[in-house]
């Protein structure tokens, strides 16, 4: 399998140059540049453990990686740092599914890839006789940040840079950034919001002054944001994944389609999803469920992207997000794979703040369903769910499943869904507690956790445990300007 850049047909990598590099130096995203549907043997594939479906998902997408180079990042990446050996777990919540997949080391979905992505780049660097030291430099609407930094920890020939928005990630969030250890861990806090953040970032990669500066010092860039196909591809194995785990409950028999609904921010999770489909996975509807950013729901509504509008700081920051990256990939699709069409609308997106599909090419969406949950909506679903099912879900979760159950009730969709579980609420114990009708003012951190402890009875995770002790490493606060200089500083110190 060859990837070749969204903005420029003619820029071609195998998929370990694409993990290498991130983004493409053009400003385009690297996309696969066919999509092959396999005839999946669900018979034997209904039995196999996360890691050996990963292991065949990723010998599909990282064509030119050796079979045994992907079995050995697969078996340091899903080992005993998730809590659980099945590590994606299918949990039954009422007549419908939740696919968990926080039982990671950071207790956020970013885990999925995270863990496996330092190991992917340093053998992609082997394999293409690279012996620069690389900088991954990130932006972070909270998740990606810890659980990047937690990957690449120590991970010899790597530095990371992690920037977030001083005002918009949890209290939890950023307490598990500041406190991070490894001697090539930065984080630096952004008097900004995390689209000024992202787009900075992707500023710094086509920077080419930048790039040779680096280059002169035997460093260079790459990305662990999701527009890295390395973070893209091993998210396609759960997927395959809860196939596997319906099938195995008996819930549907090889060949039915599910549906799945995905709270969607930066656009990765469930351009997966749509990835699995291409390749035949039997999935029927993918809702797009957004928060009150809801840029997309107003796509997929108007075929008008129209990121002119107020950034709304929610109890889902991980979905605060009005640019979503990735959904450039599906763009590429939708007008046929003509990268000068994606040029020109990237360029209105980034001049006039919005871009317009005609409907004909609005056609290409229809196994998508936009779906947004406000603020209300969340609070409710956590509510009704916990009362009912003695489930708690995060916010972002909630946002997935009052979204399906929107799509639901308008008979959109129907009830054979998996809702994908992106974060433990121990993530966000204050706006879970407050939709639980708790009062949490007074309460500090320690007694938000204890309290939602109670109330939950989830196992205490790890990461929150150590938290208490954790000394705080950083304390940088800057502003966007002054990224790039900064950046200099630390990347060839
Ligand atoms: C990152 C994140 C999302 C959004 O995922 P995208 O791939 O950016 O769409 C949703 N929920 C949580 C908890 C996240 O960390």
């Amino acid at each position: 399998m060859k990837y070749r850049s969204t903005r420029n047909n003619d820029n071609v990598v195998t998929p370990s140059q694409a993990i290498l590099e991130g983004l493409a130096s053009d400003g385009g995203l690297f996309v696969p540049i066919e999509l092959p549907l396999h005839d999946f043997n669900w018979q034997i594939m209904k039995d196999w453990a996360y890691q050996e479906m990963a292991q065949y998902i990723l010998e599909i997408f990282l064509s030119d990686f050796s079979k045994e180079d992907l079995q050995e990042c697969v078996r340091l990446a899903y080992d005993d740092k998730f809590d659980t050996p099945v590590i994606a777990p299918l949990v039954k919540v009422d007549d419908h599914y939740h696919l968990e997949l926080f039982h990671g080391a950071t207790i956020a979905f970013k885990d999925m890839a995270l863990s496996i992505l330092p190991h992917l780049m340093k053998t992609a660097a082997q394999m293409n006789g690279n012996t620069n030291e690389i900088i991954i430099l990130t932006a972070t609407s909270g998740d990606t940040g810890k659980a990047a930094m937690s990957g690449f920890q120590d991970v010899p020939g790597t530095k990371i840079i992690v920037f977030y928005p001083q005002d918009g990630v949890s209290k939890i969030q950023e307490q598990q950034m500041i406190t991070q250890k490894g001697e090539n861990t930065y984080v630096v806090a952004l008097k900004d919001n995390f689209d000024a953040a992202q787009s900075q970032v992707k500023a710094l990669f086509n920077d080419s002054e930048l790039r040779q500066e680096l280059a002169r010092h035997n460093r260079q860039f790459s990305s662990a944001n999701s527009m890295n196909i390395g973070r893209l591809v091993p998210q396609i194995v759960y997927y395959f994944y809860a196939y596997s785990q319906l099938l195995n409950n008996g819930e549907i028999q090889a060949g039915d389609s599910f549906n799945i609904s995905v709270p969607t921010g930066n656009f990765g999770n469930i351009l997966a999803a749509y990835y699995a489909k291409r390749i035949g996975l039997p999935i029927d509807k993918l809702i797009c469920a957004s928060n009150d950013n809801k840029v997309l729901y107003d796509f997929f509504e108007t075929g008008n992207y129209d990121k002119k509008r107020d950034f709304v700081i929610t109890s889902s920051p991980s979905m605060d997000i009005l640019i979503s990256s990735n959904f450039e990939r599906l763009l590429y699709e939708a007008v046929g794979n003509n990268d000068q069409v994606v040029n020109d609308l990237m360029e209105s997106l980034n001049n006039e703040g919005q871009y317009s599909l005609s409907s004909d090419i609005m056609e290409f969406f229809e196994d998508f369903i936009g779906e947004t949950a406000n603020e209300v909506d969340v609070s409710e679903e956590i509510r009704i769910i916990h009362n009912r099912d003695d489930y708690v879900m995060d916010p972002h979760t909630a946002v997935a499943s009052s979204a399906w159950r929107k799509a639901y009730t308008a008979e959109k969709v129907s009830n054979q869904v998996v809702i994908i579980s992106t974060a433990s609420p121990y993530k966000f114990p204050e706006a879970v507690l407050t939709a639980l009708d708790y009062e949490t003012e007074d309460l500090n951190s320690h007694e938000l956790i204890d309290l939602l402890q109670k109330v939950s009875n989830i196992p205490l995770p790890n990461t929150i445990k150590e938290l208490e002790e954790a000394a705080i490493r950083h304390n940088r606060v800057i502003e966007t300007h002054e990224m790039r200089d900064l950046v200099i500083e630390l990347a060839t110190q």
